[in-house]
């Protein structure tokens, strides 16, 4: 079991500067996300739109403020856990032991959920017998490329991801990419690739169809595709990538024995303590009169709760409240001379 000072669930730009807030009073932190990036609604939902409301930074988009905010936390080495959801929080003495979707273990007696609106989850396919599949030959993102080598493999989804998978994996695999529309929404650049693959013969397109049917027993030997007017066809699939998008679900953190005011948990805003001692949350989750969904919000409500954590994580040490500028052993901790 992997022992730390502070769990941090969700790596989105509060549970970011979580871990910053917490390094600079010496404190070690795990960081625990769905995802298989950091960067949450920043760089899900608007990686290249321009935000105007950090302080000190008039302009930047969701991908560089997650930049930014990487490299300012890169001096205290935090382990991120990315693809893993936390499934399960519970007490054991004084501390809190977290499991996620990959059976990892983590105890520390404080936990902070900046967990947003939620853990962000594939849009699956709706088609039956589709469960039985997932995670042998029926996947919703590609985690290591080896795994589609040498495959036949349906893509399904018009979009960059899509797209993207498709140039990629066209390089060792057979692919056949099927949109339920004509027209796909992606770079021009990638438009004009995926195109002038189809001319070269070298990937098949198939529009506007979907997934029908699953043919196979353990494994898919192929699928059944139908158009808007009941025109089906076969086509041979080790493999089918679907790429439909993300939903945001609350998922398991309803489920922890917290006070919950719909979506949100709610917190004492004088240190962003829930109602359950070492449970903190902070960000887009938690709500307390006056609550703002804005970035800078998150920012200030992990500086406070990372104080309390430092008092539950050092018992036999006195809080002093300390300037970076001024404090050497900040500036130790941030490797500055
Ligand atoms: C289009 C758009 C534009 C915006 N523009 C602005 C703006 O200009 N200024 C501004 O201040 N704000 C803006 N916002 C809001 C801002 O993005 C949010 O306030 C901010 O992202 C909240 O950060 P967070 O870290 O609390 O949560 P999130 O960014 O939502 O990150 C939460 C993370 O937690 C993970 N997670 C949740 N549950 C689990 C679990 N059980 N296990 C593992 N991981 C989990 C999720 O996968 C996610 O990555 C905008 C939002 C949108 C959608």
């Amino acid at each position: 079991m992997n022992k730390t000072d502070v769990i941090i669930i969700g790596a989105g730009p509060v549970g970011l500067f979580a871990v910053h807030q917490l390094g600079i009073k010496g404190l070690k932190a795990v960081v625990i996300d769905n995802l298989d990036k950091a960067g949450g609604q920043c760089i899900e939902l608007y990686p290249d739109k321009p935000i105007y409301d950090i302080p000190a930074i008039p302009e930047c988009t969701g991908k560089e403020l997650t930049n930014r905010l990487l490299e300012q936390i890169k001096p205290f080495k935090t382990k991120f856990y990315l693809n893993e959801r936390v499934e399960e929080v519970k007490s054991k003495d004084d501390n809190w032991i977290v499991k996620t979707s990959n059976k990892n273990e983590f105890i520390a007696p404080n936990i902070i959920i900046a967990g947003g609106v939620g853990s962000f989850e594939p849009r699956k396919l709706s088609t039956q017998n589709t469960e039985k599949f997932e995670g042998k030959s029926i996947f919703y993102s590609v985690k290591s490329k080896e795994e589609f080598k040498n495959k036949n493999i349906c893509v399904f989804g018009g979009g960059d991801s899509a797209l993207d998978w498709t140039l990629e994996l066209s390089k060792y695999s057979k692919i056949t990419l099927i949109h339920r529309r004509d027209n796909f929404r992606g770079a021009p650049h990638t438009l004009n690739e995926i195109k002038k693959l189809q001319k070269d013969g070298k990937i098949s397109i198939k529009t506007p169809f979907q997934l029908d049917r699953i043919e196979g027993d353990k494994k898919i030997t192929a699928i059944i595709i139908k158009d808007d007017n009941g025109k089906k066809e076969k086509i041979p699939a080790d493999i089918v990538l679907s790429f439909f998008g993300l939903v945001m679900k609350l998922g398991p953190i309803a489920e922890w024995g917290l006070n919950m005011d719909k979506k949100t948990i709610t917190v004492n805003p004088n240190n962003f303590e829930t109602n359950k001692k070492g449970i903190f949350a902070a960000g887009d989750i938690c709500s307390y009169p006056g609550k703002l969904k804005l970035i800078l919000s998150g920012f200030h409500e992990v500086a406070l709760a990372s104080v309390e954590c430092f008092k539950r994580a050092r018992p036999n040490e006195k809080y002093r409240f300390e300037f970076t500028t001024s404090s050497k052993t900040i500036q130790d901790r941030l490797g500055k001379k």
